[in-house]
């Protein structure tokens, strides 16, 4: 099971043991809810990154809890399908207005667990309001089409049905935002969801689940809805991934995880949406606005301390505006407040633990013996305001454009520069690499714009002109091609893949014509 490798302080702070309690979790919290609370696996241990201490313990899910988890879900399923779809979206919007209520309190706690500043938990459950209130609205949007029939006396429409169970695979960067992408939506199309979360983040699920809970106990609504699973990957994950009464996996997460559940699901024929890594690049063009540019390097790269799927990895640079961005850009990470994510001038907190500072570290010596030059930082940082051993130093490394680590997602603040002559040059470089997720070019010039935009323009999912390759809105769909793994959440029509698509038929006529013109019998 994965763990953090802090060095353990086994006792949460008390204004922290205040907050847990607030949130409704104990020093050892049942982890597993399927309508009630159990638990009767391994203890699970959450350490808060901010400084190493244990913050509380969750008993995880047994096999067969997981699979009680499961059939009561499916269950729910049979009843949930058919509530009318607004009804639906009014349990959704009460969910909402809970979480609205909740904000500041789970925020702190996406703070304290996952180590994101104050401003990006706070985000981070704004995007879970959004999305409940985009999820509302669609609740009385779920339309098919009507369709030209070629036979007389028929009509042809296609309506779209409630699918089954979701399975909710999550990452540790994105503890509960990823789920509500997906459980709001799931919810208003009809569909309960039973979430794995990440074993860094289980606290965060707890909290959440347990807001969902009572919102759907004061409606009269089988809160195995939205069920929870937490447990190993390996094996609470695995056995989500093989279970034929899962219709749809949405797994978020790396590519070498994407694999594993692509491959698992599709051997049964299941669904799955794909939110994977990411290897995003800027590109500056000599036209830019410097400030601009500036600004959204720095929040793309050192926002979240690196640890978002659409963190600015790649800066592909003009060779005439070269010196003066990097020069820019070092005095801007200069600046940057590394510490307690807590304190509200803070901008950058830990790496989500010590694993993940000796990644970034083995990242860039590949990059130094590959014949990168470090730029900027890239330490890790130590001493009394770094508690915990999971603070780092951005860095900024001058890198060759076809290294093997420049092409690797590594989940940290390293930000690789590489300069280039001309337009198609860096376009190249930009799609080169084995992920699609994010993109952005820094231009005032129309043509590059245009073609940065065009069919043989940026390959990835997202592509952005004048506007960094992280923070996307909620009413876009979202996600990226290649080994990002090609599903799209939340906005604009991702909500299809929660549901199962029917074309149906209907003759009022007295004859039985068949398509194509087919005469068949004397
Ligand atoms: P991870 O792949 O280590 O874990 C993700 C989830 O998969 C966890 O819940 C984990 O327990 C589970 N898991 C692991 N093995 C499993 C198995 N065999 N069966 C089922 N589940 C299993 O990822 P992480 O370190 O938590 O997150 C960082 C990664 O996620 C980065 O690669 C990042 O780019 C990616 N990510 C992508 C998006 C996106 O939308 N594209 C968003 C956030 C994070």
């Amino acid at each position: 099971m994965a763990k953090k490798s802090n060095p353990a302080t086994r006792r949460p702070a008390s204004a922290a043991a205040a907050l847990l309690k607030s949130l409704g979790i104990t020093a050892v919290s049942p982890g597993v809810f399927d309508g009630e609370w159990s638990g009767s696996g391994p203890l699970l241990s959450s350490f808060s990154p901010n400084d190493g201490r244990l913050l509380a313990e969750v008993r995880t899910a047994t096999p067969a809890e997981s699979e009680r988890a499961v059939a009561r879900a499916h269950a729910a399923f049979q009843t949930w399908r058919n509530v009318p779809a607004p009804q639906r979206g009014e349990l959704v919007r009460q969910f909402g207005n809970a979480l609205r209520a909740a904000k500041r309190e789970l925020a702190m706690l996406v703070t304290l667990e996952a180590g994101k500043i104050i401003a990006e938990g706070q985000g981070e459950v704004q995007e879970m309001i959004d999305i409940c209130d985009f999820a509302v609205g669609l609740s009385r949007q779920l339309y098919g089409l009507t369709i030209a029939s070629e036979r007389p006396d028929h009509r042809m429409m296609e309506q779209w049905h409630p699918l089954g169970v979701v399975g909710v695979i999550s990452a540790f960067n994105f503890p509960v935002a990823v789920w509500a992408w997906n459980a709001a939506l799931a919810a208003v199309c009809g569909d309960p969801t039973v979430w794995k979360p990440s074993s860094l983040t289980p606290l965060t699920a707890i909290a959440t689940t347990r807001i969902a809970e009572r919102v759907c106990r004061a409606n009269g609504v089988d809160p195995a809805i939205f069920s929870l699973l937490i447990g190993a990957g390996a094996t609470v994950g695995d056995r989500l991934l093989q279970d034929r009464r899962v219709p749809l996996i949405s797994a978020t997460g790396s590519s070498q995880l994407g694999g594993r559940v692509a491959e698992t699901v599709g051997r049964r024929f299941g669904r799955t949406i794909l939110e994977l890594g990411g290897n995003n690049a800027v590109i500056v063009a000599p036209s830019a606005c410097l400030d601009l540019a500036e600004r959204a390097i720095l929040f793309g790269a050192v926002g979240t301390a690196g640890q978002r799927c659409t963190t600015t990895r790649r800066l592909i640079v003009h060779e005439s505006i070269r010196d003066t961005l990097v020069q820019r850009l070092v005095t801007a990470y200069q600046q940057v407040n590394i510490g307690d994510p807590a304190r509200p001038r803070t901008l950058m907190g830990p790496l989500i633990n010590t694993d993940a500072v000796l990644d970034m570290q083995a990242a860039l010596a590949a990059a130094g013996q590959a014949g990168a030059e470090i730029l900027y930082g890239g330490e890790p940082l130590t001493g009394p305001k770094y508690p915990g051993g999971c603070y780092v130093r951005p860095a900024l490394a001058a890198a060759r454009h076809d290294l093997p680590i420049v092409h690797t997602e590594t989940f940290a603040p390293i930000l690789y520069v590489m300069t280039y002559r001309d337009f198609d040059e860096a376009l190249a470089w930009q799609n080169e690499v084995p992920q699609g997720l994010s993109s952005a070019l820094f231009t005032n010039n129309v043509r590059e714009a245009e073609l940065f935009l065009s069919a043989r323009g940026s390959d990835c999912g997202i592509a952005n002109i004048n506007l960094g390759t992280s923070g996307a809105e909620i009413g876009g769909a979202f996600g990226g091609e290649k080994e990002t793994g090609g599903g799209r959440e939340s906005g604009s029509d991702a909500w299809k893949a929660y549901m199962r698509r029917q074309t149906a038929t209907v003759n009022y006529g007295a004859r039985l014509p068949l398509s194509q013109g087919i005469h068949f019998g004397t």
